[in-house]
């Protein structure tokens, strides 16, 4: 038996699931069973957080995953992230990183590259 909390909607419903059935009880809507099989069956997240660039006007990038990237891959990819530097301006939307680590995934820029003035 899993227990998890559905993360689809903001009733956040608890599920239990049970044997390999995949018999889900606790949601509220067909939704919450979906997520409750693929969470079981293949995890996955879509990553927030940022780069570190090479321009001490703008020292850090936000950026996200173009889409979910397997969880068991989180830690992996965030090493690659640390240990990578952005040398290029890049606009909203465009990839920072092409196919992170081979997940089929981009790293994309979510702010716009703006100069910012050093006080
Ligand atoms: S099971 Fe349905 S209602 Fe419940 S949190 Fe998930 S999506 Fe929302």
């Amino acid at each position: 038996m899993t227990e998890l909390i559905c993360i689809i909607c903001p009733n956040g419903c608890r599920l239990t699931v049970k044997g390999n059935g995949l018999k889900v009880e606790g949601a509220k809507c067909a939704r919450g069973k979906e997520f409750a099989r693929i969470e079981i069956e293949d995890p996955r997240r879509v990553l927030c957080t940022t780069v570190k660039t090479v321009f001490s006007t703008h020292p850090y990038l936000s950026v996200r995953t173009s889409k979910e990237i397997p969880k068991d891959k989180l830690m992996q990819v965030m090493k690659e992230i640390k240990n990578f530097r952005l040398e290029r301006k890049v606009g909203i939307g465009e990839a920072v990183i092409e196919n992170l680590l081979g997940t089929g995934a981009d790293l994309i820029a979510t702010e716009e590259f703006i100069e910012k003035e050093v006080l």
